[in-house]
């Protein structure tokens, strides 16, 4: 066995991964045990993943064979079946793709109650994904209580690393943007994914093989009550064929079409990269391979925009809630929360879109379908929620709850910074007025100025 001075860190440094998307996260550094394991958290894909490519590098290193462990947190990670469902589906195409590698793949619930430290006892290295939300946080210290062996994180959900942009909380994208900018190529090269030189097909472990969509079926599940969507499968097969789509038919007229309700201009992969199902980087690279001129507004909204909602969750604690704005948007909500609402609703009404705005019903019940709410839209239908709420504070409320309980791209750190932009986050104040204070304001007027809106309406007020 190789043991490079018996330390990691010299293994590591020698492997493709880059290494500023890698944190050492306890102080062991002495390899010993018979196997290498990534704990896959949120990267659920075996093609292109930073994290697994590091485990793999050290594995061979050491002469190793390398397991994968996911442990799925339904709780946190898909509160219904409609997420858990495509979650499972996408592990499905990520066993195909570790079979192929050699790789043993194992998951449980975290309801299941086993201890990562009983599947990592015997390990030489734990290789995790950085996570940035709270609970994913909160999961990364309590590895880091039980590991015995070197616990390395890596930032393989984002195309250019948090920890190599700012170690703060970022105002809005113009001043992330330009920091995301000078670095940016440094990510855009990856080193190939490295193959394993020795099976683990045959190990066992403690965690239990991966049964594949049996999986649906055991444990104390998600709530059922909000199923499949109709047409829509997970994983890494269906999202390649999204981007070559966008690439081939949609990219070319992405600036012009991507805000029109009627039109289906965006690229839908936003549940696949909340899950990770696919590499931001390999989506970024195929938009930059087509050398279309509308690659550079794609890759603002995928790598600044997404960044900057990574950026919020990592360093700002009370990104579910609404003391989470700056404080001109906060004191000015504050300010006309007594404001009188023409129209106040309850969450059951929202829920079950019975307001009296019908391009608002019909969002509602694009999200209810579909899983979804097309992107424009999507910032009517919380802005809407402001305006008829009781309070702010019940409004972020209400949104958090619809998002997450119903997108299959919810509990993202893009669905906190989404919502809070409605209340004013990252952007600018506004011309005052009633209940919003400076908060930018939207109506239905400006949807039928920009917009035909006949199309959207037809597909969504009456289906649900
Ligand atoms: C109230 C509200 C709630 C939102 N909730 C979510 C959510 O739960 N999950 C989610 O992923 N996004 C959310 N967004 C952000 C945005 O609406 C979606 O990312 C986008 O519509 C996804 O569709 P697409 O994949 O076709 O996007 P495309 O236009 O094809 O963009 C490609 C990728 O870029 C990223 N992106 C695009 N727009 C934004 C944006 N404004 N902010 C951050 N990243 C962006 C996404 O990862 C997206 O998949 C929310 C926005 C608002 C206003």
């Amino acid at each position: 066995m190789t043991d490079h001075n018996g330390s990691i860190t010299g293994i590591v440094m020698e492997s493709g991964t880059e290494q500023s998307r890698i944190s050492f996260c306890n102080n062991i550094s002495t390899v010993s045990g018979s196997y290498v394991l990534y704990w896959m958290r949120n990267s659920h894909r075996a093609v292109m993943n930073p994290s697994l490519n590091l485990a793999v590098d050290i594995a061979n290193t050491l002469r190793l064979p390398v397991l994968v462990y996911c442990q799925p947190d339904h709780d946190r990670q898909c509160p219904c079946m409609r997420q858990y469902r495509f979650m499972i589906e996408g592990l499905c195409d990520t066993r195909d793709q570790l079979m192929d590698k050699g790789i043993a793949f194992m998951v449980d619930s975290v309801a299941a109650g086993i201890d990562l430290s009983a599947v990592s006892s015997g390990a030489a290295a734990l290789v995790t994904d950085a996570g940035y939300l709270k609970h994913e946080r909160e999961a990364l210290e309590h590895a880091i209580k039980v590991s015995v062996c070197p616990l390395i994180s890596v930032e393989s959900p984002v195309i250019v690393p948090l920890a190599s942009l700012s170690g703060k909380e970022e105002y809005a994208a113009s001043t992330l943007r330009p920091k995301i900018k000078k670095i940016l190529h440094a990510y855009l090269n990856p080193a190939p994914d490295p193959v394993p030189q020795i099976s683990s097909l045959k190990i066992k472990l403690p965690g239990s093989a991966f049964k594949g969509e049996q999986h649906l079926l055991t444990g104390t599940g998600p709530d059922p009550s909000v199923g499949a969507v109709r047409g829509v499968r997970g994983g890494y097969r269906c999202a390649r064929r999204l981007l070559d789509d966008f690439v081939t038919r949609k990219l070319a007229s992405y600036d012009k079409d991507r805000n029109d309700p009627d039109l289906d201009g965006t690229s839908l992969l936003s549940p696949y990269l909340h899950f990770g199902q696919i590499s931001p980087v390999e989506a970024a690279l195929a938009v930059i391979d087509s050398e279309d001129e509308n690659a550079e507004k794609f890759l603002d909204e995928l790598i600044v925009r997404r960044e900057l909602a990574f950026n919020f969750v990592r360093f700002n604690e009370n990104y579910g809630n609404i003391k989470s704005l700056q404080s001109w948007a906060l004191d000015t909500l504050m300010l006309h929360s007594a404001d009188k609402r023409e129209y106040i609703y309850s969450r059951d009404e929202f829920e079950n879109s019975a307001t009296h705005d019908p391009y608002w019903n019909a969002a509602q019940n694009q999200l209810v379908s579909e899983g979804i709410i097309h992107n424009y839209m999507r910032m009517y239908w919380g802005k809407k929620i402001i305006e008829w709420t009781v309070s702010p504070e019940n409004a972020y409320e209400y949104m958090v709850y619809l998002n997450n309980r119903y997108a299959l791209d919810g509990s993202d750190p893009n669905s906190y910074a989404g919502i809070a932009w409605c209340f004013g986050k990252h952007d600018r104040p506004w011309a005052q007025r009633q209940v919003f204070g400076k908060v930018r304001y939207m109506n239905d007027r400006g949807l039928k100025r920009k917009f035909s809106m006949r199309t959207y309406l037809e597909k969504h007020l009456h289906v649900k």
